[in-house]
Parts: structure tokens; C-alpha cells; sequence
């Protein structure tokens, strides 16, 4: 099995006491690269140093909405400057969040439209967070123009996923996914076009339902891969060997 995790935050302190072990067991799980967003500025070094360390870590620079009030405008600045240094896999982690109280909407979307304006500049992909902001995302993508990326955890409705399909996005599908009650999700992992399809973790968060409650890691992605294939009714290793092909094309990794 050759799997890519589209989406895992292994520069985070949660992986701090064993990253080597944590990427050993992923490598005896399949999971032979792994895409890293950021979340703010102040952690690019840090997670460049980690993926620098490893040939099957690959960074992605970006200001997570969820983590505004630790973004500055100079920080968009240091962004084009390190796209333009090279690399880096992607624009990310960016996008929108409605969910969480006190973000402020116009804020979030300056930082989004920028980060999403540094992307097609450098000719990167982007990596989007959109929660409760499928829409929103989809028009600011469409704004933009001439982006390809991924929404990951796509929480959305089919309608959603395939306006974003048209515009050349995939969409990431991670832990909820193996969750019985979540069955829009389900709905779309069963009958979505495979070649717009990602495979995530989102590692540490977001363990899928055999692991719920407990730190996730990137080698639980087979849990993911074998709950999708099962929905779809296909071999396991069709789909790894699809989703892994599109990570690979999306984010220019080497085969
Ligand atoms: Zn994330």
C-alpha cells in the first residue's frame, strides 16, 4: 500500500515526545508522504525544520483562520517571500470559519483572499479549512481564478462538492467519515468521482470513530481509506492507488 496523508499537523507539540515513533508506525501502515499545513507564522520554521528532516514530509505555509488574532499583515509579506524561496507544497492551511465564535468575517476573508492571491502568483495549490463557509469559499475561489487546491474535511452538501469540482478543486475526506450517523458524508465518499478525492487525517484531530476520544496520527489513515472503500464498494487498493495518484498530481510530489 503507497497512501499520501493529504493533511496532518505532525509539527505540532502533540507529536513533540515520539514524531519518530509516530511516523514509524505510518510508514508499517502504508503511509509513505504526508502533506504538513501551517497554522500561523510564528510556526513556519519550526514545521519547515520537521519536514527538512524527513524526504516523505512535505510542507505547506499559510494562516489558518481558526488562528486569526496570531496574524499580522507583515505576516502576508513573509508568506510571498517564502513561496518564492521554493519548497513548499502548497498555500495552507487558509480558508473560512463561521463555526467558531469571535473570528471576525471580514478579517478572516482579507488574510483568505490574499493567501488565495499568493497562490495562483507562485503557482501553488491551496489547502482550505471551510467550516460553515463552503459557499463563501467557493465564491472567493471563483473571484480569484486560476487556483487548483483542496477543501479538506469537505463537510458539505453534493451540490457544494461539485460546484468546487467544476473549479478544478478536490476535496478531503478524513475521520468523520467513519462515523455511522454522519451520512451526507457517507452519501458523498459513496458516489463522488474518485479523481477529486483526497485522503486525510488531520492528525492530531479528528480521530475516526476506532479511535475516538485519543490523540489521531497519520498512521490511522487505512481506517479512513477502508471505511470509503467500503461505502463505495471497491477494492482498497483502487482507491489508495487513485487518491494517492491525485495527491500526487495536486501537490506535484515526486513518485
Ligand atoms: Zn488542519
Amino acid at each position: 500500500m503507497d497512501l499520501v496523508d493529504s493533511h496532518c499537523h505532525l509539527d505540532v507539540a502533540a507529536f513533540d515526545g515520539d514524531r519518530a515513533d509516530v511516523l514509524a508506525r505510518a510508514r508499517d501502515a502504508g503511509v509513505r508522504r504526508i502533506v504538513v499545513p501551517a497554522i500561523a507564522a510564528d510556526s513556519w520554521d519550526r514545521l519547515q525544520a520537521v519536514c527538512a528532516a524527513d524526504a516523505g514530509l512535505f510542507p505547506a505555509l499559510g494562516l489558518h483562520p481558526m488562528f486569526l488574532d496570531r496574524h499580522r499583515p507583515e505576516h502576508l509579506d513573509m508568506l510571498e517571500r517564502r513561496l518564492q524561496r521554493g519548497n513548499v507544497v502548497a498555500v495552507g492551511e487558509c480558508g473560512l470559519d463561521h463555526f467558531v465564535p469571535g473570528l471576525d468575517p471580514a478579517s478572516q476573508l482579507h488574510y483568505f483572499t490574499a493567501q488565495l492571491e499568493l497562490a495562483r502568483q507562485a503557482r501553488l495549490p491551496v489547502i482550505i479549512h471551510a467550516r460553515r463557509a463552503v459557499d463563501e469559499v467557493t465564491a472567493a475561489i471563483r473571484r480569484v481564478g486560476g487556483l487548483t487546491g483542496v477543501v479538506h474535511s469537505f463537510s458539505g452538501s453534493g451540490q457544494q462538492a461539485r460546484a468546487l469540482w467544476d473549479l478544478g478543486f478536490m476535496v478531503g475526506l478524513g475521520g468523520p467519515v467513519t462515523f455511522p450517523r454522519a451520512q451526507r458524508l457517507r452519501r458523498l465518499a459513496a458516489s463522488m468521482p474518485v479523481e477529486y478525492l483526497l485522503l486525510e487525517t488531520d492528525a492530531p484531530d479528528q480521530p475516526a470513530c476506532d479511535h475516538r476520544g485519543s490523540r489521531n496520527e497519520p498512521g490511522f489513515l487505512p481506517t479512513v481509506l477502508e471505511a470509503i472503500a467500503g461505502l463505495r464498494g471497491e477494492d482498497p487498493g483502487d482507491i489508495a492507488a487513485a487518491t494517492t495518484a491525485n495527491a500526487e498530481r495536486l501537490f506535484g510530489l515526486p513518485a
